[in-house]
């Protein structure tokens, strides 16, 4: 047996002795991780500097004060969530009860992705342990330094014996997927994603799959252009576009798009500075060979903002394309990165054909105060998760699930919607014993089934 295998069957071992089902315990490893992100704050806004140029407040925002936020509502709503949950029992059934009982699921495996490299790997992290499991949590080695980080500190601050760090690459997590566990939660893209649900089906293991894809932002011409253009930029902009829910592109009519560029490149120079490689605020990519594929992504494109790269400090400028080819790369995948395409269309209700013609979102933005178009949109297209006049700020609420569709994923988890990923959810009926009706028991009759027939 190799080493990753034994330390799967120790987590087992250790889950078979109880220890990790106490409520005091889940609650004694939340409050350790709280510990741990609150000490190391600068080291982790140190290694994430290192591995993607983040910004300190960047960093709180979206990764530190975030974890904190998620593992403060877990603890305060844990006791309610390991409750058991009533549910009504029919006339037939009576006099009894029925309710759910949450149980741990067992040891979980929890593969992370490089762009908010501590907070993707510890978020499922909070929902693991808070639902009582072990779990063996495997960093992207694309962040490097967050990933040595991560490996320091979980074995300080949480229980060795229920937690465990597997660091690497291909080969690592290769070996960590031959193992058997109760559940895989998985961030990251399409085609990883389907090697680990091949094997996961291996061993019948249930997964969430954290993807990504094209999420598009429709504009529309009675929005309020001067916040929209803020939030577009912020959302777009933030860790230099490296953001699942970033928006992908824009729809917008095309008589509205010459305000709207304007706008957009006027913020750009608010937040960033004339020259954005000398800002502190903004990013970098994460190496060498997504800064490729990003610069390919420009080739034979009308570029009107940005398109400026520097390969020695993986520096791509902040980058508007107007009217993109449709089957360009720039359009067909994902861009995760820098650039924000503008695509026009006739009229603003075009957006939901321009959406249901392509794969189901994880993320959709639309910025307008109808009333009618929002419910259009909502009703006649199909997203993960939508946001109406801002960008990403629906991850802030943690009573809000986190999670694609179709493409972009499937399962979902923060607050209690991750205590349930990592739950199963037992149904349970308790029956009273005092009459016991023989209707349904041999030998039957007509009577019988007369009275089956009316207590239904
Ligand atoms: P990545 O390269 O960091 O890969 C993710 C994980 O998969 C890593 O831990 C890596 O070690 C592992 N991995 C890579 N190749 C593997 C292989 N052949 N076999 C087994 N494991 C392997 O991340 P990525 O795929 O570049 O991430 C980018 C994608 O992730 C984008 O599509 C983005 O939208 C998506 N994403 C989604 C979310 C979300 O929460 N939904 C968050 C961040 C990123």
């Amino acid at each position: 047996m190799g080493p990753i295998a034994q330390q799967v069957e120790s987590l087992r071992s250790y889950f078979n002795t109880g220890v990790t089902k106490e409520l005091s315990w889940r609650r004694q490893q939340l409050n350790q991780l709280l510990t741990m992100t609150q000490t190391h704050q600068q080291d982790i806004v140190d290694a994430l500097k290192q591995d993607l140029g983040k910004a300190e407040q960047e960093s709180w925002l979206a990764e530190i004060g975030f974890l904190e936020d998620d593992i403060k509502h877990s603890l305060k709503h844990l006791a309610k969530w390991c409750k058991p949950r009533k549910l009504s029992t029919p006339m037939l059934a009576q006099p009894g009860s029925s309710w759910l009982q949450p149980e741990p699921l067992g040891t979980v495996l929890i593969i992370g992705a490089w762009n908010y490299p501590f907070q993707l790997l510890l978020a499922p992290l909070v929902a693991a342990i808070a639902a009582g499991n072990c779990a063996v949590v495997k960093p992207s080695e694309l962040a490097e330094h967050t990933s040595a980080l991560i490996a320091r500190l979980l074995p300080r601050y949480l229980d060795s014996n229920a937690y465990a760090v597997v660091e690497g690459g291909v080969e690592q997590t290769t070996e960590v997927l031959k193992q058997k566990f109760d559940h895989i939660l998985y961030t990251g893209g399409e085609t990883v994603g389907k090697i680990v649900m091949k094997a996961a089906a291996e061993h019948l293991t249930p997964v969430t799959l954290e993807l990504g894809g094209k999420s598009p932002c429709i504009v529309a011409s009675d929005c309020d252009l001067d916040v929209t253009a803020a939030r577009i930029v912020w959302s777009k902009w933030m860790n230099a576009g490296q953001t699942c829910v970033a928006p992908d592109y824009i729809l917008v009519e095309n008589a509205f798009v010459d305000k709207l560029t304007a706008a957009i490149v006027s913020k750009l120079d608010a937040f960033y500075g004339q020259n954005p490689a000398q800002s502190p605020d903004y990013g970098r990519i994460i190496n060498a060979r997504h800064l490729a594929r990003l610069q390919s992504y420009l080739e034979g494109q009308k570029v009107i903002c940005g398109g400026q790269v520097d390969e020695n400090t993986r520096y791509m400028a902040p980058t508007l394309v107007q009217n993109p080819a449709l089957d360009s790369p720039l359009m067909q995948q994902e861009i995760f990165g820098p650039i924000l395409p503008i695509v026009e269309l006739e009229r603003i209700e075009q957006a939901t054909d321009f959406i249901n013609q392509r794969a189901k979102p994880l993320a959709l933005y639309l910025y307008t105060r109808s009333q009618s178009l929002e419910q259009q949109i909502l009703a006649g297209t199909s997203a993960g998760s939508v946001c109406i006049n801002d960008g990403m700020m629906f991850m802030a609420n943690p009573a809000l699930p986190f999670g694609g569709v179709g493409n972009s994923g499937m399962g979902r988890y923060h607050g209690q919607w991750g205590f349930d990923t990592f739950s199963h959810i037992k149904a349970v009926m308790k029956r009273s014993t005092r009459f016991d009706i023989d209707w349904r028991y041999p030998p039957f009759s007509a009577k019988k089934m007369k009275m089956l027939k009316w207590v239904k």
